[in-house]
């Protein structure tokens, strides 16, 4: 795994050549870190003596750097009035804290009810917590990042949290922190100190790839540096490792900043609907919704221009977006290759008369792409390769009767260019 990382972390430094400028030069950019899974997470020390210990060293991690974060508290880990008291550890030390569930549930395999059940329960728990201090429970995370599978349930949650004042915190700098707790604790258990150094290791170079990646991810989004919202998780290795990680982040153009001045970037008035069975980052999120936007666009006027060469009777430029290999089917049968699909047309349709006035009406698109997984474990957007479209095309004639009739066009992305690879017309 580790040889792996290095390999990616070398490739992503190569790649950032186009990002941000040097940290020497640029201004650094404000990033807000937000801790989930309070109070204590992953493969984390049972006696209560310890767990004081690991939340002291988190809390000495922040204040070291003067961090304020934001601490996202899931009740199933919280284990008794010990546990309540790192807590207020957190507030204490000036920190923020949010509503990230009592069970962890994943909304993909929970349905609205008992989602928001176990939401508005622990909502509940921590405002009780946060009132006698005064304080006011402002923000809420997804567990697992994920905000609904269906429309109805991503407009469900929406509307549950508007009512209940709680803000989703979205997550920019979406990683995998978490899996290198459990080797991390297994090594220290047994003494093997070279496998914990480098477990620790892997554990950086995993999260500056991160963070160079979604960097470099939002910087193109936005078109300047972007605003960052790190996730990590409140675990051990968390607890020996945060300081060398802050400190990076630091000498490498980053300034520590709070909630309330990360969120108030425009990037994250309007946050994007995704309806995804998994979570991924924000600029995951907004990177694939701009693709599928693009790859809508640039086939809605592939089809465009394709209506008009018919119309003026150019059959060659009809056919140009056909890929060589494509097929056509129709009722009276197949036919192979873009030559052959030409040499069909020229046939049924031999002059301007007998082609008529082309238009195509798109019932539906719909972009083709899929999940990723990241050698990493991370589930990200995939890129959009392919696309379907469902429309009705139409002759008009001066004299004569009008044509109509359907079309499932299949298409994928040549480089920059969409060619019809498949063709269902009747
Ligand atoms: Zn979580």
């Amino acid at each position: 795994m580790r040889l792996l990382i290095n390999t990616l972390l070398g490739l992503a430094l190569i790649g950032v050549g186009s990002a941000p400028a040097s940290p020497e030069t640029a201004a650094p950019r404000p990033l807000l870190v937000t801790v989930d899974d309070l109070p204590l997470t992953g493969a984390a020390p049972d006696s209560p003596a310890e767990r004081r210990a690991l939340t002291r060293a988190h809390l000495a991690a922040l204040g070291a750097q003067g961090i304020r974060a934001v601490g996202f508290v899931t009740w199933k880990n919280v284990r008794g009035p010990a546990d309540v008291e790192l807590l207020k550890m957190w507030l204490d030390a000036g920190h923020e804290l949010g509503n990230h569930s009592d069970q962890h549930l994943s909304y993909t395999t929970t349905e609205v009810e008992a989602y928001r059940a176990d939401i508005e329960g622990a909502r509940a728990r921590l405002q009780e917590l946060l009132a006698h201090r005064d304080r006011q429970l402002r923000f809420f995370r997804f567990p697992f990042l994920r905000e609904g599978d269906s429309e109805e349930k991503l407009d469900a949650m929406r509307r549950y949290l508007a009512e209940s004042g709680q803000r989703n915190l979205a997550v920019t700098i979406d990683n995998q922190d978490w899996s290198f707790d459990r080797p991390f604790v297994e090594a220290r258990r047994s003494g093997d100190r070279r496998r914990q150094a480098e477990v620790a290791a892997d554990y950086q170079s995993a999260l500056r790839l991160a963070v160079r990646h979604h960097e470099a991810a939002g910087d193109r989004l936005l078109g300047r540096p972007a605003p960052q919202v790190l996730l990590l998780h409140a675990n051990s290795i968390g607890g020996s490792e945060w300081p060398q990680l802050f400190a990076w982040l630091a000498k490498n153009g980053h300034r520590f900043a709070d909630a309330d001045e990360v969120l108030a970037d425009p990037a994250f008035s309007d946050l994007p609907r995704v309806v995804a069975p998994y979570g991924y980052g924000l600029w995951d999120r907004l990177s694939q919704l701009r693709d599928e936007t693009e790859a809508k666009r640039a086939v809605a006027a592939l089809l465009t221009t394709q209506a008009e060469a018919w119309t003026t009777g150019d059959l060659h430029a009809f056919c140009a977006v056909y890929a060589d290999d494509a097929l056509f089917i129709s009722p009276s049968g197949q036919t192979r290759g873009r030559q052959a699909v030409l040499e069909r047309y020229r046939k049924r349709y031999p002059d301007r008369a007998a082609m008529g006035t082309l238009t195509l009406e798109v019932i539906e698109m719909r972009p083709l792409s899929g999940v990723e997984v990241t050698p990493q474990g991370d589930a990200v957007p995939g890129h959009v390769h392919g696309l379907s479209v469902a429309a009705r095309w139409t002759l008009r004639y001066p004299e004569k009767e009008t044509a109509t009739g359907l079309t499932l066009l299949v298409l994928r992305r040549d480089g920059k260019a969409w060619r019809i690879v498949q063709d269902a017309s009747f």
